[in-house]
């Protein structure tokens, strides 16, 4: 008799007895669906499944995808029959109970579903689609083993080639397309494009080496003499013995040598080929490491004095604290304090984690680190390929990546004995993800992270967040300061050029001070790099006609079209669209169209023509799209064979450039006069940051000159003083009087739709709910946001303000309940709410 009648399956394919147990799971699916759904575990895998481990299961009618397990009981489900699985995946967990624990509690936090968060933390490699394509095997010879069924079916896949699951199931109308195509694989009818199993491809190398019996000496000698008569032949005997010893030494041959490698050499492919069909050669294939085994070369470095004191006092403060910020200004060599950290981490057999932003993680530190570290060291980056990062998943769980340097992202992967993480420049925001949920921030959760599992984190920065610096001052986190460059270099210099006086006194060509293009000139006679920066790309952010005013806009946002010079066209920032250019005003039919301001297109054109001699390259999106521009840019300006180098804030993050004398600054009115409580923060970050590429040796004083129409401005005494304790001064007191974070947490509610009034209506009854029962102190808005349309969504921000040592757990609930009452109320149908907690 069952324990469980009302589990058991109608048809009775899996019978029970009285002693056996029914097993269920409850998954967490890739979708969002704010809860675990469960299903049974067929008899064969009820001895192996485990918590963490993945499955294939059906979702809906039609839809097969990959879940991940978060409990085994049983309990049958009360309300719904429960299906069971299709197939269990993982042997041993691919997700640990720590990462399990995370994601829950990252999905309470934030407010989305635990299925979202994992949809974002596995890579797509571990992910198994419905989009997989069944297709027909021409070498199928027994259609007496078919069902009718599968017959009709069959022909129906013959017919069309091939067919996506989700075709076939809409196809054949069944509940379950799964279990037909297994029968239809079992039977060998089908074959599947993609097997029903992980994408993850290990990488293959081909290996060539000689047959054994030509290793031996004699034989070796007589095999040359015999080649004699094919000179061809011979020399690629020759070429492998001056690659691979095996005169010397006979074992080597073992091995080999890489076949692509060898026949990159001057050696006949078709003369390798007949030696391969002779016997003389042999091929066979390894399966390699993505990552090239480097052996560690480097020593780690001598510290300074100052970076030992530094050491000493971060460790001090790890005794009492879980976080330590280090202040440490650019150039002061964090990332050798680093390294210090991270190698007694590893002694101690625990694993790190080192968090760059996205853009800081190029060749320049990866090799710093693989010199000191070896192959100990993993790489999670966005432009890795899938593969790469499936392999870096399972080389944490394997024990054979101890160490990992990553992007925001890397706070999803397997770590289950973390000892310390690194969050290098921890005030970016790029750690904070804006779409799609979890909207999570990676320092954050970082400091989550080590408090489960008893580590520590560093935080640095040379301009950290307000946030952080508080934080430190209150005690919170350790603070450790290291206000000195490395070896002595100085702080580079800062000037500020009056553009409005320079105009009026007739002292500007172009964009240009005539002061500013004196300097470039300078430099360039002395051979020196100079960085000129421009928060914007494109060529102009404007076209406009001079007759009647009209000005080019994207018809799905409200903004205006950048023009792109070197394509001739218009492009939107925020969707993407693109118009060819205008030779006509679309409203008068003037010809006078014109750009207005400038974005570092222009100013590399304008450079080229003020410069035609200098070696001039542009940095942005727009030139490092392909896979390897943005290391090429790199690696020429290292190597002198750039003079100056325009580019937007990916100029800014992490680069060690040792030939950089001066540092040109464009438009940082625009930055500074961005309405936000954060923007004198952040402009002072960022231009901070700029100017630090400047003079980072000892032997060149760095020159920074910021262009301004408004040097009055406050921020500047600051800046030039590098003086950050006034900048956090002056903005901890705005913060603590207008009750902005650190003092208050922020959760920003959007309501997006196609219609300004529906959207606006349904963020007024949001705010409205809510002031009811949170108080109108803590309920702004709504309000229409900067960039009111995007991609045809209007859109209105309801800000919610909460004191800081507010438990928010029930207050996240009800926000939840809340716009789950918008969503699901049909006056307001079609309406989207994105909920940000922590918004920046
Ligand atoms: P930060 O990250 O603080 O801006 P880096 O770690 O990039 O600074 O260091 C700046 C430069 O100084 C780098 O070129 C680095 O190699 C050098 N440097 C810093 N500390 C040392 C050290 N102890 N020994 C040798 N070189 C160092
Ligand atoms: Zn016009
Ligand atoms: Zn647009």
């Amino acid at each position: 008799m069952s324990l469980f009648p009302t589990a058991q399956p109608a048809s009775g394919e899996y019978p029970l007895f009285a002693e056996e147990i029914t097993y269920f799971v409850d998954v967490i699916l890739p979708v969002p669906v704010p809860r675990l759904f469960t299903y049974r575990v067929p008899r064969e895998y009820a001895d192996r499944v485990q918590v963490g481990a993945r499955v294939v299961v059906q979702f809906g009618k039609t839809k097969v995808v990959t879940a991940v397990v978060a409990k085994i009981h049983t309990k049958p489900p009360e309300r719904y029959q429960a299906k069971y699985l299709l197939e269990l995946l993982d042997e041993t967990p691919l997700v640990t109970r720590s990462q399990l624990a995370l994601f829950e509690w990252m999905a309470e936090y934030y407010l989305c579903c635990v299925g979202e968060v994992m949809n974002v933390a596995l890579p797509a490699g571990l992910k198994i689609s419905s989009l997989s394509k069944v297709q027909f095997n021409p070498d199928f010879d027994h259609p007496e083993l078919l069902t009718p069924r599968e017959a009709e079916i069959l022909d129906e896949i013959k017919k069309q080639q091939s067919l996506t699951y989700d075709e076939l199931a809409r196809l054949a109308e069944v509940q379950n397309v799964y279990h037909l195509i297994k029968s239809l694989v079992g039977k060998h009818a089908v074959i599947l494009f993609e097997e029903l199993k992980d994408k993850y491809a290990p990488k293959v190398v081909r290996r060539l080496r000689l047959a054994p019996e030509f290793v031996e000496r004699g034989a070796l000698t007589a095999l040359v003499q015999e080649l004699e008569k094919t000179p061809k032949q011979q020399e690629v005997v020759l070429q492998y013995l001056r690659d691979v010893p095996v005169q010397q030494n006979p074992a080597a041959n073992r091995h080999g040598t890489d076949k692509s490698s060898f026949t990159k050499a001057e050696i006949s492919a078709s003369s390798l080929d007949t030696l391969l069909k002779k016997g003389v050669f042999e091929q066979y294939d390894v399966i390699v490491s993505r990552f090239a085994d480097l052996e560690a070369s480097a020593p780690a470095p001598v510290l300074s004095p100052a970076q030992e004191q530094a050491v000493q006092e971060i460790l001090t403060g790890f005794q009492d604290k879980a976080a330590v910020l280090l202040h440490g200004v650019t150039g002061s060599g964090k990332t050798e304090v680093y390294i210090h950290l991270i190698r007694q981490a590893l002694d101690a057999g625990s694993q790190v984690l080192y968090l760059l932003p996205e853009i800081a993680l190029t060749t320049q530190i990866v090799v710093r680190l693989k010199k000191i570290f070896g192959d100990k060291v993993g790489i999670y980056h966005s432009k890795f390929s899938d593969n790469e990062r499936v392999e870096v998943w399972k080389g944490i769980l394997s024990g054979k990546f101890q160490f990992v340097v990553g992007v925001r992202s890397a706070i999803f992967l397997p770590f289950d004995n973390l000892g310390l993480i690194i969050v290098d420049e921890e005030h970016e925001s790029s750690y904070k993800q804006f779409d799609p949920a979890p909207r999570y921030h990676a320092r954050d959760v970082a400091i989550l992270m080590a408090h489960s599992q008893q580590a520590k984190v560093l935080l640095g920065s040379a301009t950290p967040s307000i946030e952080s610096y508080y934080h430190a001052t209150q005690g919170r986190y350790g603070l450790v300061k290291l206000l000195k460059r490395y070896g002595d270099a100085a702080l580079p210099d800062i000037e500020l050029i009056d553009t409005k006086q320079a105009r009026r006194q007739k002292a500007m060509q172009g964009e240009f001070s005539h002061e500013l293009l004196h300097r470039f000139r300078e430099n360039l006679d002395k051979k020196e790099q100079s960085i000129v920066f421009q928060n914007r790309r494109g060529y102009s952010p404007y076209l406009q006609c001079d007759d009647c005013g009209w000005i080019a806009k994207c018809d799905q946002c409200d903004v205006s079209l950048t023009y792109h010079q070197g394509q001739a066209e218009l492009r939107c920032h925020y969707c993407g669209q693109k118009e060819a250019i205008h030779r006509k005003c679309p409203a008068c039919g003037s010809v006078k169209l014109r750009t207005v301001g400038f974005g570092t297109e222009k100013l590399e054109d304008d450079l080229r023509l003020i410069f035609p001699e200098a070696r001039i390259q542009r940095m942005d999106l727009d030139t490092t799209r392909a896979k390897n521009a943005f290391q090429q840019l790199i690696s020429e300006f290292e190597q002198g064979e750039t003079d100056m180098l325009v580019g937007t804030q990916m100029i800014s993050k992490g680069l060690d450039f040792d030939r950089v004398s001066l540092v040109a600054i464009f438009d940082a009115d625009r930055m500074i006069n961005f309405p936000d409580f954060r923007s004198a923060e952040r402009s002072f970050q960022l231009l901070t940051q700029v100017a630090g590429r400047a003079g980072r040796r000892s032997d060149r004083r760095g020159r920074v000159i910021i262009q301004t129409s408004n040097p009055q401005n406050a921020l500047f005494p600051k800046l030039i003083a590098n003086d950050y304790e006034a900048l956090f001064g002056e903005e901890i007191r705005e913060r603590e009087e207008f009750r902005y974070p650190p003092f208050t947490r922020l959760i920003k509610l959007t309501a997006k739709h196609p219609d300004q009034p529906d959207a606006r209506r349904a963020a007024l009854a949001l705010a409205e709910k809510l002031t009811e029962k949170l108080g109108a102190d803590r309920v702004l808005g709504p309000e229409a946001p900067l960039v009111e349309r995007i991609r045809n969504q209007f859109l209105f921000d309801v800000l919610l303000k909460f004191e800081r040592n507010l438990n928010l757990k029930a207050i996240k609930q009800l926000i939840q309940t809340e716009v789950d009452g918008i969503l699901t109320d049909k006056a307001h149908k079609g309406v989207h709410v994105v909920v940000d907690v922590d918004c920046l």
